[in-house]
C-alpha cells in the first residue's frame, strides 16, 4: 500500500538548536535559565554568540556553530536536512532588519519542510518545553518526498528525449 507519510522516530533526548538575534538574547537567556533543569536533559547546539552566552548562563556544554550572520543559521538548516535537529528555539527580532535575513527565512522554511517544531517567542517556548512529548519518544511524520526526488528519473518520456 502506498504511504503518504513517513514517520521519523525522535527519542526522549531531543536535539535542540537555539538561536537569538541580538535584541532577543536577553529574553532567551532568561528563559533558558528558568528552564535550565529541563533543557540540560537534551542535546543542545546554538549559533556562535548565542551558544557562548548560553554556555556561561547554564554552565553546560553546547555545540557552538558559526555566528548566525556568518553562516550559523545555514549550519542549523543543514543539520535539519541531515535529520540532526528535533526542535528549534529561534527568538528572531521582528523589529530590526537583519543582514542575514535570507538565511533566517531559509532556516524557518526548512523547519517547516521537515516538520520541525519551532518556538519563535517565549510563550511558544513555554508551551513547547512543558509538553509531555518533550520527555517521550515521538513520531514526527513527513510527507513522502519520493515523487519530488524521483520526478525526472520516473519519467520515461523525459529520458527518451535525452537519449
Ligand atoms: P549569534 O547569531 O548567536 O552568533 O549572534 C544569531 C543570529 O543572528 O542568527
Amino acid at each position: 500500500m502506498k504511504r503518504d507519510f513517513i514517520p521519523i522516530p525522535i527519542g526522549s533526548r531531543k536535539r535542540i538548536a537555539l538561536v537569538a538575534h541580538d535584541n532577543k538574547k536577553k529574553d532567551l537567556l532568561e528563559w533558558a535559565q528558568y528552564n535550565r533543569d529541563l533543557l540540560v536533559q537534551h542535546e543542545l547546539c546554538a549559533t556562535g554568540t548565542t551558544g557562548t552566552l548560553l554556555e556561561m548562563a547554564l554552565n553546560t556544554k553546547i555545540e557552538k556553530l558559526r555566528s548566525g550572520p556568518l553562516g550559523g543559521d545555514q549550519q542549523i538548516g543543514a543539520k535539519i536536512a541531515e535529520g540532526d535537529v528535533d526542535f528549534i528555539l529561534f527568538f528572531w527580532d521582528p523589529l530590526e532588519p537583519q543582514p542575514h535575513d535570507p538565511d533566517v527565512k531559509a532556516l524557518l522554511r526548512l523547519a517547516v519542510v521537515w516538520n520541525i517544531p519551532v518556538a519563535c517567542n517565549r510563550a511558544t517556548a513555554d508551551f513547547m518545553i512543558s509538553s509531555p512529548l518533550m520527555a517521550e519518544s515521538y513520531e514526527r511524520i513527513l510527507p513522502d518526498f519520493a515523487p519530488h526526488v524521483n520526478r525526472f528519473t520516473d519519467s520515461p518520456l523525459l529520458l527518451e528525449t535525452v537519449e
